[in-house]
């Protein structure tokens, strides 16, 4: 017997007529491209997207077609969001930050029929506009005034004359909440990136978990400024679970440099945020440098790598703001846990509330996780033991786009397909998940694992340390030793033995890096991590003075 309840997909397009509903008036500012900051409201967005998609469906694309974007994050980027899917599309947020030719591969694989871009990009796409094998229509997110005089793009379009020219009645069409909606490339630090290909059921699904108050605890009360790029897992689901909430939206554009930011935050009254640790690295710099503090952030969500705890600390005690350390992939949507403390453990000492708080947090609901060894035998949650983090999830991917007959996916006895994350992790009683490392990263020394981002983390807390990676480099007797990649702070000072002397104590004796190198820069990827494959190749024949 079936329940007797309306079925009623989740669809994308819901969010916006929710939005434009009941919270009609509250508004999204944008810092453009064009340098000025934008503001309107979510009817505004609404009118506009229902614009877009008669545009789209005027430039001939057809459903489940893929519509590429190469956008800051931005008012006309989320009109995209809502128009390319609520038509039944799917938005493919292409990372401006990957080099040209990698870019043209992805656009390709993935079928691209258009691509809009901010004017940021233009001589991006000038130089490469020929080669995209799919791409019919180029358009530029602006008006007039920024089209170019002389252009070698064929069918370059303005993207407020499609606006203007298109009526703003819509019927946003009903289908099946299984249908593809949007597309996000992961990184690829190896090989060709591979594509995520979310539904609308994903999304919605994982908005109803992000907003939840144990997850990042969004609310219509809430002005939440996305740092994480609208390019990169779709700004982690923010501009969904906006328009689920009703709350402020605050776009930084192309600006992300700690000034920048700041200023937004104060003049738009931010309550939430959301970026990876080297992009608070730049604004706590600023905040530092100038003495200055927060009036109205209340917390800010950190993930994409493990926040430093010397990081949490700096926001929780120094600035008042708390941390919601969160952690996730692309392939999930990309939420998997997020650490708030459970009920009980308000009463934990501050040193006890900071260990929990520097893991990586609790599952949300709708994530199942566990903890395997090499032979796929589920290991225990004591917190100590560690072992490959595999989940599943209705916003966890099944199989990547374009790539049939791999095998995605881990079954276990009862035949219950998991994920592999490719991470490595311990999960305390409390059910607390702690990355200890990449199963890629990790340092096998004489057959024992070193966790390096436990040595990164230590490293990070040095006064003079700005960004410190630590990669295996070969021992002759321990096959692998701990070698520490260290970036100093403009102006300071400290030599190697200051370093490691900073690690007593906090590790035990064989953990302790083999040795210290100093660098003017650690390579980051497009998505603002550290690329420890390029410094494992820079070092690939470095000999260890204890070698
Ligand atoms: P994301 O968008 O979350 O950065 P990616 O797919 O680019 O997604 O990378 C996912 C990987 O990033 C994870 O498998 C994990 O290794 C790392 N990661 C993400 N969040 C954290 C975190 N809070 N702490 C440690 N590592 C993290």
């Amino acid at each position: 017997m079936l329940g007797q309840m309306m079925n009623q997909p989740l669809l994308i397009s819901s969010l916006l007529t929710h939005a434009e509903r009941h919270h009609g008036t509250r508004e999204i500012v944008s810092r453009r491209v064009e340098g000025d900051i934008h503001r309107y409201t979510y009817r505004d967005l609404g009118r506009r997207a229902r614009q877009m998609a008669n545009a789209l469906e005027s430039l001939g694309i057809a459903t489940t077609q893929r519509v590429g974007t190469l956008a800051w994050n931005g008012y006309r980027h989320m009109e995209l969001y809502y128009a390319a899917s609520g038509a039944g599309m799917v938005l493919h947020t292409l990372n401006p930050r990957l080099h040209p030719d990698q870019l043209v591969w992805i656009a390709d694989n993935a079928g691209d029929q258009a691509i809009f871009f901010d004017a940021t990009f233009l001589p991006l796409i000038e130089a490469t506009a020929a080669r995209y094998a799919t791409v019919k229509h180029f358009v530029l997110m602006g008006d007039r005034s920024l089209m170019p005089a002389e252009t070698r793009i064929p069918n370059l379009r303005c993207y407020e004359d499609l606006i203007d020219q298109s009526p703003d009645h819509y019927d946003w069409p009903q289908f099946d909440e299984n249908q593809a909606s949007s597309l996000c490339y992961t990184s690829g630090t190896t090989g060709n990136p591979k594509g995520v290909l979310y539904s609308h059921r994903s999304t919605v699904l994982h908005a109803y978990a992000s907003i939840a108050p144990d997850a990042l605890n969004l609310s219509s009360r809430d002005a939440i400024l996305p740092v994480v790029p609208m390019f990169h897992v779709n700004a982690w689901g923010l501009p969904y679970a906006a328009c689920m909430v009703g709350a402020k939206v605050v776009f930084p554009g192309a600006a992300m440099d700690g000034k920048s930011l700041y200023d937004l935050f104060e003049d738009e009254g931010v309550t939430v945020s959301a970026g990876v640790p080297t992009v608070w690295q730049g604004l706590l710099g600023h905040t530092e440098a100038n003495s200055l503090k927060f009036s109205t952030m209340t917390r800010t969500v950190i993930g994409g790598s493990a926040c430093p705890p010397a990081m949490l600390k700096m926001f929780e005690d120094h600035y008042g703001v708390q941390v919601l350390h969160a952690w996730g992939m692309t392939e999930m949507s990309p939420l998997g846990t997020v650490c708030t403390l459970k009920g009980g453990q308000e009463d934990l000492s501050p040193a006890e509330k900071f260990a929990v708080q520097s893991k990586q947090g609790r599952a949300i609901f709708g994530v199942d996780m566990k903890i395997v060894d090499a032979d796929g035998k589920e290991l225990p949650w004591d917190g100590k033991t560690s072992g490959e983090l595999l989940v599943r999830g209705p916003w966890i991917l099944d199989s990547y786009f374009n790539r049939h007959g791999e095998d995605t996916l881990r079954f276990d006895a009862a035949g219950l397909g998991w994920f592999p994350t490719g991470d490595v992790s311990a999960i305390d009683p409390d059910g607390f998940m702690q990355i200890t490392d990449r199963t890629k990263d990790v340092i096998k020394s004489g057959g024992e694992w070193i966790s390096s981002i436990d040595l990164e983390n230590i490293a990070m807390g040095h006064p003079a340390v700005a960004m410190a990676a630590c990669i295996a480099a070969k021992h002759p007797k321990w096959d692998e030793r701990p070698l520490l990649i260290v970036m100093k702070k403009p102006g300071a000072e400290a030599s190697k033995e200051d370093i490691l002397a900073f690690f007593d104590g906090k590790i035990a004796k064989w953990w302790l890096p083999d040795d210290v190198v100093f660098v003017d820069a650690i390579p980051l990827g497009a998505t603002g991590k550290m690329q420890k494959n390029k410094l494992r190749e820079e070092f690939k024949d470095y000999v260890l003075p204890t070698a």
